[in-house]
């Protein structure tokens, strides 16, 4: 049985203040909530959402993660670190680290597994763009990209991982996939899966991400392969956030 995950991504949004009234919030209602709940900082607040979550049961995830243990790598921070600081997750492939940051399918599989054997989850996200999705290659595109995970680690890393499906399209566009689109591409998530392991496929957890609100995410996390949501812009608000939270319940 898949537990529902609800992570919240802040992107580079946030102030100590504002955080803390975010933070206190969640972890006050965390108790009244069924899923698995997790929040994605930028990394110089992880500090303060390690001590304002400590015993809520939410837990903490990066919104990226090196590559590399350690060395000579400015601005980079690496999963040990990211330990030290509470997290148990990490976003990897985020479209806006492939897009903006050149992360290629490569870079992203090492970034799994770095995080991977570091003792991190990390957080697989792909999805397709607009163009991609007109031009009928959605499938393709999504096979092309958990593939380089999957030749990199190997089928049984899955088991300790969870994936995002998050079409382009529809992140921060107030544009939402429709269930049936989502339902359709987790579908062949699993399926891709099932065909090296069915026991792993049949546990993997697959989020769905891109413009959830509280008016859509009941319908969405209602889909058979939907096991909750990797959540942007509405994780901001904590009314919105925790909303969503419970229609994962
Ligand atoms: C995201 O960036 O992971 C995301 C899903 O954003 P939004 O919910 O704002 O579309």
């Amino acid at each position: 049985m898949r537990r529902k995950l609800v992570a919240g991504n802040w992107k580079m949004h946030g102030t100590l203040q504002k955080n803390a009234v975010l933070l206190s919030r969640i972890a006050a209602e965390a108790p009244r909530l069924n899923c698995e709940v997790a929040v994605c900082p930028p990394y110089p607040y992880l500090g303060q959402a390690q001590l304002a979550l400590a015993g809520s049961g939410v837990a903490l995830g990066a919104q990226s993660v090196s590559e590399h243990a350690s060395g000579a790598f400015t601005g980079e921070i690496s999963a040990a670190m990211l330990l030290e600081f509470g997290c148990h997750y990490a976003l990897v492939g985020h479209s806006e680290r492939r897009a903006l940051f050149g992360e290629t399918d490569y870079v992203v599989a090492a970034k799994f597994e770095a995080a991977q054997m570091a003792g991190l989850v990390p957080v697989l996200c792909v999805g397709e763009t607009l163009q991609e999705r007109e031009a009928g290659s959605t499938i393709s595109v999504i096979t092309r990209q958990l593939s380089a995970v999957l030749e990199r680690v190997g089928v049984q890393a899955l088991a300790k991982a969870v994936v995002a499906y998050e079409p382009v399209w529809a992140i921060g566009t107030g544009v939402t996939a429709s269930p049936a689109q989502a339902q359709d591409v987790h579908e062949a998530i699993r399926a891709q899966v099932a065909a090296l392991d069915i026991g792993v496929a049949s546990e993997l957890r697959i989020l769905y991400g891109g413009s959830v609100k509280p008016e859509n995410a009941k319908q969405l996390f209602g889909q058979r392969d939907i096991d909750g949501g990797l959540i942007g812009g509405a994780a901001l608000m904590a009314d919105d956030f925790l909303t969503i939270c419970l229609a994962a319940n």
